[in-house]
C-alpha cells in the first residue's frame, strides 16, 4: 500500500528532522518560474540539468508542459509566480519523447470504457458540449507545441510587457535543453 509506505517513510523523516537541509521562504532565489511536464524522468533531472535547489524557482507541471487555455489553472499559476511571488522570467519546458506527444484520444477514451466509463456518459459530454476527443488530444512536435505555450504567455492580456518568456525542449535521459525561444529577443 503506498500511502501505508508514504506516511510510515515521512514519520522518520520528521522525527529524524531530515526537513533541516530544506529550509527556504515562498520567494524564488532566482526569481523565475518554469512550466514543465510532469514525467517522471523529470522529478530529479530537471532541477539538477538546470541546477536548480529547493527554494530557486517556482515550478509549474502539468501533462505535456501545455498553456492549453488562457483563463486555466496553468495560466493562474503563473501570473501569481509572477505577481505575488516575484517570478521576473518564465520558462516553458517541453521534452523529448513526451507522452503527450501523438498521444490519440481514441486510445484514452478506450481504456476508459474499458474501465468501465460507459457510452452514454461519453455521449452526454458531446450533447454538452464538450469535445472530449479535442480536449485530450496530445500534440505532434515538441518544439511547435512549446512555441505555442511561449506565444499564449507572451501575448496574455494580463502578461506585462517586459518580462521575458523563454522556450526550451530537455532531454529526458541526458538532461541537454534546446532553445526554442528566446525572451530576450523580441
Ligand atoms: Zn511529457
Amino acid at each position: 500500500m503506498l500511502l501505508d509506505e508514504i506516511l510510515q517513510y515521512n514519520q522518520e523523516f520528521v522525527e529524524e528532522k531530515k526537513y533541516e537541509g530544506f529550509a527556504t521562504n515562498k520567494f524564488p532565489n532566482k526569481r523565475m518560474v518554469i512550466l514543465t511536464c510532469m514525467d517522471t524522468r523529470l522529478t530529479e533531472l530537471l532541477p539538477k540539468a538546470l541546477n536548480i535547489g529547493n527554494g530557486d524557482v517556482k515550478l509549474v507541471k502539468n501533462a505535456g508542459a501545455l498553456v492549453s487555455h488562457p483563463f486555466g489553472s496553468i495560466m493562474r499559476s503563473i501570473l501569481v509566480a509572477v505577481y505575488q511571488l516575484q517570478a521576473d522570467e518564465i520558462f516553458v519546458i517541453g521534452h523529448h519523447d513526451c507522452g503527450m506527444s501523438g498521444m490519440k484520444a481514441e486510445d484514452m477514451i478506450d481504456s476508459m470504457k474499458e474501465r468501465g466509463i460507459n457510452e452514454e456518459t461519453l455521449e452526454m459530454l458531446t450533447y454538452s458540449g464538450i469535445d472530449v476527443t479535442k480536449w485530450l488530444q496530445g500534440f505532434h512536435n515538441v518544439s511547435d507545441s512549446v512555441r505555442h505555450s511561449v506565444d499564449m504567455i507572451r501575448k496574455h492580456p494580463l502578461i506585462a510587457k517586459d518580462i521575458p518568456v523563454h522556450g526550451l525542449v530537455i532531454n529526458p535521459e541526458t538532461g541537454k535543453l534546446d532553445l526554442v525561444a528566446s525572451g530576450y529577443e523580441k
